[in-house]
């Protein structure tokens, strides 16, 4: 529920509002506007006599909203969400580049092509240990040790490193680890979201294969209604009737999040469309609808990659990808 109050109500009337407010149980978020302070109620808003609250004389007007988003939703929270990792910031203008292999498959390949998107542009490395593979007989990472190498990449480089937990039990793994992503098989796994949401990580989450918007919101919900803000959203694609790519690209889903929720939105052209070639093309343009950041896949021998050879750039191929999707950026100031 959202209440706005009148022009000119003191902070005095403001605060016994609140009072009133927080004494029926509800958490309240204050949002300062240049005319109007809009307060938002968190909670069970039965209990509030909305007849009431209307009547009040500082009260301009009530809407009890729909959204189930309440600490995602951009209504209370009207500036962009800026997201820190390690100094690189993301959200409200701030852009960046997210590159790396599928999986980390060796020491010598992380550390290769950490120094490749490094040199590229890229501000962070990804690379999975722990793999949701569809089948159970293909390459399921390196688990520890594949968080071990990203972390000597890191060492290396200063790239801070991304990667994939599939399980809270792994959570002492993670430690260490910059960004915490939550992969589009796992946008539900409640149970996980709501152990991460009792972290301070920052958290890269992906949308799941054939999940709408708001449930990739509710998702975000689950993890900030446990206290942990650092919330970075991603599509990836949806599965629909196309074949001819790996998924189907929801651009307008940049653009519909960034109306919805605070919360800075990275694109994955890789997993979204599952072809090399398509990697540019579908890089430049979510850097023009507006995405925070972009998430590619890079390996330095895609032919014999491990995991998602068809859709990895070669380091030759990221180097330009980088530089068109900066050129983009610059257009757009
Ligand atoms: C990945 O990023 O490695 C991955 C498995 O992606 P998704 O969860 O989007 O399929
Ligand atoms: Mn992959």
């Amino acid at each position: 529920m959202i209440a706005v109050l009148k022009q000119g109500t003191s902070i005095e009337q403001r605060n016994s509002l609140c009072d009133w407010f927080k004494s029926m149980g509800l958490e309240v978020h204050i949002s300062e506007g240049k005319y109007h302070t809009v307060i938002g109620l968190i909670g069970d808003t039965s209990k509030v006599d909305i007849e009431l609250l209307e009547g009040l004389s500082i009260v301009e007007s009530v809407k009890r909203i729909s959204d189930p988003f309440k600490n995602a939703n951009r209504k209370f929270h009207t500036n962009d969400s800026v997201v820190d990792v390690c100094g690189n910031k993301i959200g409200g203008g701030n852009f960046q580049m997210i590159a790396g292999p599928c999986s980390v498959e060796s020491y010598e390949q992380i550390i290769t092509i950490a120094h490749r998107v490094k040199a590229a542009g890229a501000t962070m490395l990804r690379g999975g240990a722990f793999k949701p593979r569809t089948s159970p007989y293909d390459f399921q990472g390196l688990h520890d040790q594949g968080i071990k190498m990203l972390l000597e990449a890191k060492k290396e480089t200063g790239l801070p490193i991304v990667t994939e937990i599939m399980n809270a039990n792994d959570l002492p793994l993670f430690e260490e680890v910059d960004v915490i992503q939550v992969g589009a098989r796992n946008m539900q796994n409640f149970d996980l979201l709501k152990e991460l949401g009792h972290t301070d990580k920052v958290i890269l989450l992906k949308r799941g294969l054939a999940n709408n918007l708001k449930e990739l919101l509710m998702s975000a919900e689950y993890i900030m209604a446990g206290g942990n803000e650092n919330v970075i959203l991603c599509e990836r694609g949806i599965r629909t009737f196309e074949t001819y790519t790996r998924n189907t690209l929801d651009l307008a889903a940049v653009a519909m999040l960034h109306q919805l929720t605070h919360l800075p939105v990275v694109v994955d052209p890789s997993h979204a469309t599952g072809v090399a070639q398509l990697v540019e093309p579908m890089a430049m343009a979510a850097a023009a609808a507006g995405a925070d950041g972009i998430m590619i896949e890079v390996h330095n021998d895609p032919a014999h990659a491990l995991c998602d050879g068809p859709q990895s750039l070669t380091p030759d191929q990221f180097d330009r990808v980088a530089a068109r999707v900066m050129k983009i950026r610059e257009a757009m100031k």
